[in-house]
């Protein structure tokens, strides 16, 4: 029986701090199905950050160049740094029946919606804002200017949160990961992947 066999392309974005990290980290660990799409990003590594693993850390000319090249899906500035989803290695994924993730910010993730019908968009939230700036602090991997910044960015980013098809509570970790996983096998039974299971049914009836 043929089947539907691409891989979903799920956009997963949420306020810095909301633990998209966290939860991207579990999933991946669980899922041999799902992969994430790593990015082009001119920000500097964060210590134990590896080049071409969690970002292909790069200059703003290299950038630059990329986006001469056309070869971003989509790309944004984040507070003064840019950041972009090289689009080759998504398409071949997807082929593959890979689920790709893109752990991208607002901004581009509403580019990529407004440019595919077929996304699957997720937005992580904490239960409150402090909550968010307590993690976000907690990490203590920015200076204070940089957190300032970024909860800024968290405000705007909660307002765009309409945006998304699926709003994802991280009370606690597991439970995220579970509401995720929820998600995915959910997007699995759309009739669109399901089409060809009826249509092998249907098939049956036309020769009883
Ligand atoms: P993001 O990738 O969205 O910026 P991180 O995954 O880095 O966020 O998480 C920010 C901080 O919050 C980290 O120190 C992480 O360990 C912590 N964290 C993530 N999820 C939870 C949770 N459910 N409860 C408590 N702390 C969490
Ligand atoms: P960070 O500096 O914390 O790693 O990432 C900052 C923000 O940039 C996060 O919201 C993260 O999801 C987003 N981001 C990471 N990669 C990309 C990308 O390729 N494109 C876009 N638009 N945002 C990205």
């Amino acid at each position: 029986m043929s089947q539907n066999k691409k891989g979903l392309l799920v956009i997963f974005s949420g306020p810095s701090g909301s633990g998209k990290g966290t939860i991207m980290k579990s999933l991946l660990a669980s899922r041999d199905d799902t992969v994430l799409s790593v990015s082009m990003t001119t920000r500097a590594p964060r210590p134990g950050e590896i080049d071409g693993y969690h970002y292909h850390f790069v200059t703003r000319e290299e950038f630059q160049k990329t986006i001469e090249e056309d070869g971003f899906l989509e790309y944004a500035e984040y507070n003064g740094n840019f950041y972009g989803t090289p689009e080759a290695p998504i398409r071949r994924l997807l082929n593959e029946g890979k689920n790709v993730m893109l752990e991208i910010e607002v901004q581009g993730a509403e580019k990529v919606m407004d440019h595919r019908s077929d996304v699957v968009s997720i937005f992580i939230t904490t239960p409150s804002f402090e909550e968010l700036e307590r993690r976000l602090r907690g990490r203590g991997t920015e200076p204070e200017e940089v957190i300032q910044g970024r909860m800024k960015t968290s405000q705007y980013e909660l307002s765009r949160a309409f945006r998304y098809q699926y709003i994802v509570l991280n009370d606690e970790v597991e439970k995220a990961v579970d509401r995720i996983n929820t998600i995915i096998d959910a997007e699995y039974m759309r009739y669109s992947r399901m089409e060809n299971t009826i249509l092998e049914v249907l098939k049956d009836v036309s020769t009883q």
